[in-house]
């Protein structure tokens, strides 16, 4: 955990806290390491002869799983959104030294393989194929999630993360105390179907009794993977002023919101916000 101090948090009497899921694992950062932990578990109780999943080609998700199958000796498989460049990217690239296979599909098949949700829904599931949904979503990755809950040693009043399936926002609904508020803060324009998402996830996993949660959807900065000059000129203040690495498709812009919203006096004076750092570093190699 770590704190924030500055001035308009002083004035507004607010604490702000950030805990640095960033630094759980130097390659499988952030939540993708809390959605993988539980989903691999059962693949390898499974003794499956391979990892299947999807993404975009800075994707973070298949970055986590690569190094992952690598390092348990599972081969892997990822479909990739959009043609193959002349020159791969540092997170394409680093997939490839891994030993992930790699299959680039059209943006339209890329949607179709959206319809595969669970493990075992793959036509080659028989062959020991197992799926991992867009993003590692999945009933076991809420769970793995939900520890990040048990690891906040101290009182708080709201939980804020970036969402980009928002299964990380569902995992810490289903495990935050009823009294906390948490708050999704969407990477993506129009992601206003990311609160039906939610609702599914959460239908039949938990208990009556949820924390408030909301979804705010106007901090998308253009679109998913879109910045804007004051965006990028946040990143770099909050480099210079507080040691703090962002990433501008995801962590930057959660962070944002919380000042903006501090601007607007969102939160009540004495409030301890945690913000939840997702990791994803890699994902911004060479662009910021
Ligand atoms: C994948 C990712 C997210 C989004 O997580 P969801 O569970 O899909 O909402 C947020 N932050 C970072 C850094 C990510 O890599």
């Amino acid at each position: 955990m770590m704190s924030i101090i500055d001035d308009v948090l002083v004035r507004q009497g607010v604490e702000l806290w950030i805990k640095r899921d960033d630094l759980l694992h130097p390659i499988i950062s952030g939540n993708k390491w809390r959605k993988l932990k539980y989903t691999l578990d059962h693949a390898l109780q499974l003794g499956v002869a391979g990892l299947v999943s999807m993404g975009g080609a800075y994707s973070n998700h298949l970055h986590a799983l690569a190094y992952a199958g690598k390092c348990l000796e599972v081969p892997t498989l990822g479909w990739i959104r959009g043609e193959r460049p002349d020159t791969l990217n540092p997170t394409v690239s680093d997939l490839q030294r891994w030993g992930m296979q790699l299959s680039f599909v059209s943006r339209q098949e890329y949607r179709q393989l959206r319809q595969f949700q669970r493990y075992d829904s793959l036509p080659d599931w028989s062959d020991g194929h197992y799926w991992l949904p867009e993003g590692g979503a999945g009933a076991l990755a809420l769970r793995g999630v939900a520890e990040i809950i048990d690891e906040i040693d101290m009182p708080y009043d709201v939980l804020v993360v970036a969402c980009g399936t928002a299964t990380t926002l569902a995992g810490l609904i289903t495990a935050a105390p009823s009294d906390k508020k948490v708050l999704g803060i969407a990477a993506l324009k129009g992601a206003a179907f990311l609160r039906d998402d939610v609702n599914r996830l959460l239908s039949g996993c938990c208990e009556a009794t949820t924390p408030s949660w909301d979804m705010l959807l106007d901090y998308h900065h253009g679109g998913f993977a879109r910045t804007t000059p004051a965006l990028l000129s946040f990143i770099h203040e909050m480099r210079l002023r507080h040691q703090l690495p962002l990433e501008f498709v995801y962590t930057a812009k959660a962070l944002y919101a919380i000042y903006d919203l501090l601007q607007q006096g969102y939160f009540q004076s004495g409030q301890r916000i945690v913000m939840i750092h997702t990791g994803g570093l890699q994902g911004a190699r060479g662009s910021a």
